[in-house]
C-alpha cells in the first residue's frame, strides 16, 4: 500500500491512513507536484553514482524522484509519524535509507562521514521555513562535506541570500552567505502547488560552497559583527552604525575606514563584499 505521493488526494489518503495531521511548526507543506520536484532535482545536477542527502522527506515525494537519479538517498526526518508512513510509501525503493533524527542536532562532519557513502555530498531539501537559518548556518560552518545544496526556501529569504549592494534585499545574511557560498536563485515556486499551501511564495536556491572567499578575511567573526552592525539600522551612516559599538568607538571606526579608503558617511548597504572584508580586516587586531 504505497499510495500516490504525487497528488493532493493521494497525500490526504496517506495522512488519513496513518492518522497524521500536518504541523505548521514543523513546516509540513508537501510538494505533490512532479514538475516542481523534477526542477529541484535538476538544479542539483546529480551524478548517478552519488549518495544524496535529503533533509525532511515528509511522505517521500522528493525522495522518490531523487532515488531514480542517484545510487543512494539518505534522508533525515524528525517526525516519528512520518517515519511510519515512509516505511510504506518508500517500501519498493531499495536505495533509500531514512534516519529518524533532528537534522539540527547532528554533528555534521562526523555524521556525514559515517552515514553518506560519497563525499562531498549533494543536499536537497524542501526545507521547513522555521529551520532555514540554522540549516544554512550549519552548512556554512562545515563546507567541506557537501558539494552543492538545492533548497526550496521562502522567496524573501532566497532574494536576501542572493542580493547585491545597494538593493533593498541586501543585508547581513547576503554578506555572510556570499562569503561562504556561490548562490543562484534557480526559479520561483507558487504557494498553490503545495499541500497545504503556505502563506508565501517559495524559490529554488542552489548553493555551492566556495573554496576561496571572494576577498581574504582575517577573522570571520569580526566580518560577521561588522555586517550585522552595518545593517542594524539601515539609514545610519557606516560611521554612526559601527561607531556606536563601544569596543571600536567613533574614532577607531573613522581611522579604520580611512585606512581602507571608505567614506565614513556612506551607508553599510552600499558596501561590496570586498569592502566589508577590508573594513573587518582593518578592525582585526594584529596577531601576536
Ligand atoms: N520533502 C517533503 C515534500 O517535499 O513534500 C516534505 C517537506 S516539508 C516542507 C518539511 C519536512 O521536514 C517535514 O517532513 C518535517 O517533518 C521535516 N522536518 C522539520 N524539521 C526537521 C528537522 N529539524 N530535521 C529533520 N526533518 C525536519
Amino acid at each position: 500500500m504505497r499510495g500516490d505521493v504525487y497528488s493532493v488526494s493521494g497525500i490526504k489518503r496517506i495522512l488519513a491512513r496513518h492518522g497524521l495531521a500536518t504541523s505548521r511548526t514543523r513546516g509540513q507543506h508537501f510538494l505533490p507536484d512532479k514538475g516542481t520536484l523534477d526542477r529541484i532535482a535538476d538544479a542539483a545536477e546529480l551524478h548517478s553514482d552519488e549518495c544524496v542527502l535529503e533533509i525532511g522527506p515528509g511522505l517521500g515525494a522528493l525522495t522518490r524522484v531523487l532515488s531514480h537519479r542517484v545510487r543512494k538517498v539518505v534522508a533525515v526526518e524528525i517526525d516519528a509519524g512520518f517515519m511510519r508512513a515512509l516505511e510504506q510509501t518508500l517500501e519498493d525503493l531499495t536505495n533509500v535509507r531514512v534516519i529518524h533524527q533532528d537534522f539540527l542536532k547532528l554533528d555534521l562532519r562526523r555524521w556525514s562521514a559515517e552515514n553518506l557513502d560519497s563525499l562531498p555530498a549533494p543536499i536537497v531539501a524542501n526545507l521547513p521555513y522555521s529551520v532555514t537559518t540554522p540549516v544554512l548556518s550549519a552548512l556554512f560552518e562545515t563546507p567541506e562535506w557537501w558539494r552543492v545544496a538545492v533548497l526550496l526556501l521562502q522567496k524573501e529569504v532566497a532574494h536576501r541570500l542572493a542580493a547585491g549592494p545597494g538593493t533593498p534585499d541586501y543585508g547581513s545574511l547576503s554578506v555572510y552567505a556570499q562569503f561562504a557560498a556561490e548562490i543562484d536563485v534557480v526559479g520561483l515556486v507558487p504557494a498553490g502547488v503545495f499541500y497545504p499551501p503556505p502563506k508565501v511564495e517559495s524559490a529554488i536556491v542552489r548553493l555551492r560552497p566556495r573554496n576561496e572567499p571572494p576577498a581574504p578575511v582575517r577573522d570571520p567573526r569580526i566580518l560577521q559583527r561588522v555586517a550585522r552592525a552595518a545593517f542594524a539600522q539601515r539609514r545610519k551612516t557606516l560611521l554612526n552604525s559601527l561607531g556606536s559599538i563601544e569596543e571600536w568607538g567613533r574614532e577607531g571606526i573613522r581611522s579604520a575606514l580611512e585606512s581602507v579608503g571608505i567614506e565614513p558617511g556612506v551607508r553599510g548597504e552600499t558596501l561590496t563584499l570586498a569592502e566589508f572584508a577590508a573594513v573587518a580586516n582593518a578592525l582585526t587586531p594584529p596577531e601576536e
